[in-house]
């Protein structure tokens, strides 16, 4: 018998937008990735690094040089000090992070908050390692938790708290507030929490990112997670990051050690020599992510619909109701890639019980000629739906 938890799942919502989007050529806003190919100098680096002879097994563990990286640069960043021996591992992508950091911190039966709108990976391998998932429901317009809602979650049985920040598909950069009442359950109620900020260098406005594992009583009780696919703008890369105190880095890297074991040696070099190297592209590439965004935004505005502001991410919210249309985001969303051309993605899709129904997810991301043809075939889909729901 196969195994009901993953066997029973739909194709990702991102495959199948991009399944949909391929199939009929449709522009496609939906499954979150950049048009531009990622920095030259890192791309050259891997180029060379496949050459020059790093194909063999690395360190289980990742390069020493990519530890050393990567504790480095979220020290200049974001002020932490990691030990790179202990504390840092490589991992082929967020994605296999998430899975290690479930599979090895969980036992049956332990509690796991997660906070809806979710990444979808999160739900079904909190299953498959045993965790029973507590869902704590964010709402648009300003998708934030508070003292209640934390409350009302945690518990004598939660091991695990997964935070999401900045999030995805929200655009939401929490403030400094919500983290440290975050912090304060978590430390209250001895509690790990698992970070996954994959979005952390893509903010934007001036806002600042804040890593909970720096929070009071964080230090010993944080996975930090994070995603060379996102600072770099190379999502297909998977190489991950994981951050944690030596104790839970120990779990973390056994585990890690029987899922993917280690990751392609010559993007770890690659982003190695990026993270020490690319003080321009993470000035720069918020700043050209920002103006895309104010682009699309503008753009459909224009059109009558009613966005979401975003700090973050490479994605915004478009509001149905607020912008006229009567229909669920799925509908909305099928009918606009396989009637109007251009792919978006349902943010019902990132609950499990009670979702948001009236909110669509775009993608911006994309050359302006690009997003220019979105915000016209959005319109048509727009004027597609008035008319078939009038
Ligand atoms: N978490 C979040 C919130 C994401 O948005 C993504 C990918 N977009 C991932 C994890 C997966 O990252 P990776 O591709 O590095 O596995
Ligand atoms: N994280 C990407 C998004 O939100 C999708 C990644 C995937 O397709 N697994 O669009």
């Amino acid at each position: 018998m196969a195994n009901a938890i993953f066997s029973s799942l739909p194709t990702t919502i991102f495959e199948e937008m991009s399944g949909l989007a391929r199939a009929t050529g449709a522009v496609n806003l939906g499954q979150g990735f950049p048009d531009d190919p990622g920095p030259p100098a890192v791309r050259a680096k891997a180029a060379e690094a496949v050459l020059d002879g790093y194909n063999q097994y690395p360190p289980m563990a990742g390069l020493p040089e990519l530890r050393q990286a990567v504790a480095d640069h979220y020290g200049r960043t974001q002020n932490l000090d990691l030990d790179w021996a202990s504390e840092v591992t490589v991992t082929s992508g967020a994605t296999e992070a998430l899975a290690a950091s479930f599979f090895g911190l969980l036992e049956a039966g332990d509690e796991v908050i997660v906070f809806q709108p979710f990444y979808d990976a999160y739900l079904p391998l909190i299953r498959r390692a045993g965790g029973v998932v507590k869902l704590v429901s964010l709402s648009p317009p300003h998708w934030r938790f508070d003292r209640g809602m934390l409350a009302a979650a945690f518990s004598d049985r939660t091991k695990l708290v997964v935070l999401n920040n900045p999030i995805n598909p929200a655009g939401v950069v929490l403030p400094d507030e919500d983290m440290a009442l975050l912090a304060e359950f978590c430390v209250a109620h001895d509690v790990i929490a698992v970070c996954d900020e994959v979005w952390e260098q893509v903010v934007f406005d001036g806002a600042r990112h804040r890593p909970l594992i720096g929070y009071p009583g964080m230090a010993e009780r944080t996975v930090k997670i994070g995603s060379a696919g996102k600072m770099f703008g190379l999502t297909g890369w998977k190489v991950g990051f994981l951050c944690a105190a030596p104790a839970l880095t120990h779990s973390l890297a056994r585990t890690h050690q029987f899922l993917t074991f280690t990751t392609p040696p010559n993007l770890q070099a690659a982003v190695a020599w990026g993270l020490g190297n690319s003080d321009a592209w993470f000035r720069d590439m918020p700043l050209g992510l920002a103006a895309s965004r104010d682009r699309l935004t503008e753009g459909l505005r224009r059109e009558g619909f009613a966005v979401l502001p975003s700090a973050g991410t490479y994605f915004l919210n478009v509001d149905l109701s607020g912008s006229g249309i009567d229909e669920a985001d799925r509908d909305f969303c099928l009918r606009a890639v396989k009637e109007a051309g251009v792919a978006a993605i349902p943010v019902s899709a990132f609950y499990e019980a009670e979702p948001v129904t009236r909110i669509a997810r775009l993608c911006f991301s994309k050359a302006d000629a690009t997003l220019d043809e979105g915000v016209r075939r959005l319109a048509k889909a727009r004027e597609l739906s008035l008319k078939a729901t009038s």
